[in-house]
């Protein structure tokens, strides 16, 4: 039988890089691993972005998913908050609950885990470990030059709002295996439920360039709307201008809806950015190889809100189901 600290070890102590050094100054050595505290500081003239998030068995993924794909997981929706800031991945720590230490699934967990911790160069500097119900907490922290962090209340009126990617595939996926409609033929939609992600290259190339940002986690509507409010404007949408796979274009119009404009679990960014920028835009699509599709304005005035348009700019009126995990639908 596993030992709390021999499972720590083996499965992540062991496997842990060091956080990588940021000063010339000895004394401003980091530390990993190991000790009551891990060390960590941001290079000079730089702040530490820091983000926790929880995935709970039951409510975020279900009690059979592959472990591999929830090591994954769990640090790709902490490493899109960094990303939705602009931030550079640097360390994270690791707070898990099990039920039992099941070496299969922790072998598994720690592969898909580490695979890319590495990718992004982000060290796993500390956590806590414990038995009870299946509960994966981390918590990054990555670094960002002073002032240039993408935040919610940088919106300007006039500027252009974009999102990344195709967005509704994840919450397709959910509803053929809830039995809403049946699976969307031909989207990879396991793939954008269980392994997003993280535009983490997109968002340290947003700096400078784009006004305010966010990841899409909880579905577009609702997660604009908190732009919005943080930059007391109002916005026009063009529904059908969201882009979408094929697979999720081909669903009945109201499914459709659902998952583009308020499915969950896209992990793609909404930013956004001047009319002056949209040359720059196009050409950092290209170098980060992440489609970037224009959806619609900010104004100013009035209350926070969205006004939807269609294809033709007539007006929407659309009633959508975001996610909230105290309103569950
Ligand atoms: P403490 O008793 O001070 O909370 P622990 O005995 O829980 O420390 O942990 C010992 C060391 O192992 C600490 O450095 C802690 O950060 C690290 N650790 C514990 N669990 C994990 C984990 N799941 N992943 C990474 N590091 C961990
Ligand atoms: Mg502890």
């Amino acid at each position: 039988m596993l030992s709390e600290f021999s499972l720590i070890d083996r499965f992540f102590a062991r496997r842990a890089s060091a956080p990588a050094p940021r000063h010339e100054d000895e004394a401003a050595k980091p530390l990993g691993i190991g000790d009551d505290c891990a060390l960590i500081a941001p290079p000079a003239g730089h702040q530490l972005a820091i983000s926790t998030d929880m995935l709970v068995e039951g409510r975020h993924f279900f009690p059979d998913v592959d472990p591999y794909a929830l090591g994954h997981k769990a640090l790709a929706v902490n490493l899109s908050d960094l990303a939705a800031m602009g931030a550079k991945p640097h360390a994270f720590t690791l707070a898990l609950a099990l039920p039992r230490a099941d070496e299969t699934w922790l072998e598994a967990f720690s592969d898909g885990l580490f695979a890319l911790a590495e990718r992004h160069d982000c060290a796993l500097v500390g956590g806590d470990t414990t038995s009870g119900p299946l509960n994966i907490c981390i918590t990054v922290f990555g670094d960002v030059p002073n002032g240039a962090a993408l935040r919610r209340d940088a919106a300007q009126p006039g500027d252009d709002i974009y999102v990344s990617g195709a967005l509704g595939d994840a919450r397709a996926g959910l509803g053929a295996i809830r039995g809403e409609w049946p699976a969307p033929e031909g989207s990879d939609w396991r793939r954008a439920l269980e392994r997003p992600e993280p535009r983490v290259a997109l968002g340290l190339a947003l700096r400078g360039v784009a006004h305010a940002a966010l990841d899409i986690s909880d579905g577009l509507a609702g997660d604009l709307m908190h732009i919005l409010k943080r930059s007391g404007m109002r916005a026009i949408v063009d529904a059908d201008a969201v882009p979408c796979s094929n697979a999720v274009r081909a669903l009945p119009e109201a499914a459709r809806r659902q998952c583009t404009l308020a499915g969950g679990d896209d992990y793609e960014l909404c930013f956004t950015a001047p009319v002056a920028a949209r040359k720059t835009l196009a050409n950092i699509a290209t170098s980060v190889n992440v489609p970037l599709t224009r959806i619609g304005t900010i104004e100013s005035s009035g209350a926070p809100a969205i006004a939807w348009r269609d294809a033709a700019g007539a007006p929407l009126s659309l009633t959508l189901q975001g996610f909230d995990h105290f309103h569950a639908d």
